[in-house]
């Protein structure tokens, strides 16, 4: 997987044809993936996982009702209500719709989510426009990264505060995979503990351009900012807009073994900045000669 997002990159930075072709073939490869069925189940405190196999969606449980973090894929949109349903919660209790970033795997159910609901959706400000135009950032014309355009109600900014009950969550701008790119932060009781998480909104460069003509201005600096600030934040547990970010899958079968709160680690944010880090040099270098060659 990694391989392949490395040569998709490669291949995203010559842009025109290739680039429409090689969405095409990443969007084949993830798509089973990201559309496979999980179980929800309860994560930790009071956030619970009704995501997919590939794609994290989140509901979080509050003294006046429910946050969802996240949606997927349309084909998916059943059985996320599934999910929510089979934890016992209703759709219409979700009273605010969290986005991390403004892709489509993590924004195309929001229309039918919202109407379902009647909740109000909150974003990063810089990610507004995307959501409310459908589109993926430098990308307007692609329909194979649109999704359904949907108001956004409220925009964050860091250090922005979003209230439901008893549960308040951070936003943090963490720029660069989007522009508006928002990772939320939170304290859970976990028994007699109190934990930090942080909803991480991502910092792999995926689809988006470096060079030539960037995805977005500025991209390169928003995430140098982002693993800066990443790296100075102390968290005991990550999550992620995918499940691979934070190895859930190996983590929830550790829980099915009665292993003592596999989620806590507070050494794995840093240690997944890093890795995001080198890879994001690796992608720059790799772009960075491809323009070259074109040039
Ligand atoms: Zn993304």
């Amino acid at each position: 997987m990694r391989k392949l997002m490395i040569a998709l990159c490669a291949c995203v930075a010559l842009g025109t044809s290739a680039q429409a072709q090689t969405v095409k073939d990443f969007l084949a490869l993830v798509t089973k993936k990201w559309t496979t069925p999980f179980e929800p189940f309860h994560l930790i405190g009071n956030i619970y996982d009704v995501g997919t196999d590939g794609i994290a969606v989140y509901v979080i449980k509050t003294t006046q009702g429910l946050i969802l973090m996240d949606t997927a894929l349309p084909q998916s949109t059943g059985m996320i209500k599934d999910n929510i349903a089979k934890l016992g919660f209703k759709v219409t209790d979700i009273k605010y719709i969290l986005n991390t970033h403004a892709h489509f795997d993590h924004t195309d159910d929001f229309a039918e989510m919202k109407r379902d609901s009647g909740a109000q959706l909150i974003a990063g400000e810089r990610d507004k426009p995307l959501i409310e135009g459908g589109y993926y950032p430098g990308d307007e014309k692609n329909a194979d990264l649109a999704f359904p355009p949907v108001k956004v109600d409220r925009t964050v900014i860091e250090g922005d505060k979003v209230t439901l009950g008893d549960t308040t969550l951070i936003a943090h701008a963490t720029p660069g995979h989007s522009p508006g790119c928002t990772s939320w932060e939170m304290t859970v009781k976990d028994g007699n503990a109190e934990r930090t998480v942080l909803f991480f909104c991502s910092g792999s460069v995926a689809l988006n351009r470096l060079v030539g003509h960037p995805t977005h201005p500025g991209i390169v600096e928003d995430y140098r900012s982002t693993f800066a600030k990443a790296k100075a934040m102390k968290m005991d547990v990550l999550l992620g807009p995918h499940p691979e970010v934070y190895g859930m899958q190996a983590k929830r079968a550790q829980m099915k073994d009665a292993a003592p709160k596999p989620f806590v680690d507070p050494g794995e944010l840093g240690t997944y900045i890093a890795t995001l880090e080198k890879d994001f040099d690796v992608q720059l270098a790799k772009q960075t000669a491809a323009l070259q060659k074109q040039n």
